[in-house]
């Protein structure tokens, strides 16, 4: 049990300093910092735990997949770099909700998440043209690299 309860603790010591959402990847990845024999059915074990007590939210990324965050954070939404395909996490909501459903409804929950380019991004010169690239020496035959079809 000692074992467990050594495992649980370092997934939340994952999401008390997780800045934006993780995938059950991320979050063995990051567990493994703590404890080292952890596996993802462990992961994935804790995680519908937390998620059913209410301690972590699970998010369905469209592209990304299940992602999971902290429970207490205020509401908010994320948004998803196109380009370094990092999610950042906004504010405040990104919608108005009342106005958007018809009269009758009753909205009691949404996920929203905003695409485009992040402020990193956006400044690595994405609009300036394409540096002129000198015409390269030809290349090894691709043909030594078996996981490499291009036919
Ligand atoms: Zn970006
Ligand atoms: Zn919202």
């Amino acid at each position: 049990m000692a074992k467990r309860t050594c495992q649980r603790e370092a997934i939340r010591q994952v999401f008390a300093h997780a800045g934006s959402p993780l995938s059950a990847e991320d979050v063995l990845s990051l567990g493994r910092q703590h404890v080292e024999h952890l596996s993802l059915a462990t992961v994935y074990r804790n995680l519908r735990m937390l998620v059913s007590e209410g301690e972590v939210r699970k998010l369905n990324h469209p592209e990304l997949g299940p992602l999971y965050e902290r429970a207490n954070l205020s509401h908010h939404h994320h948004f998803h770099c196109r380009r370094c395909d990092r999610l950042y996490e906004l504010a405040e909501c990104a919608l108005d909700v009342t106005g958007s459903t018809p009269d009758g409804f009753r909205t009691d929950e949404h996920e929203v998440f905003l695409y485009g380019i992040c402020a990193n991004c956006s400044t690595e010169s994405p609009d300036t043209e394409p540096a002129r690239q000198e015409p390269r020496p030809p290349t090894e035959p691709a043909e030594r690299s078996p996981d490499v079809s291009m036919e």
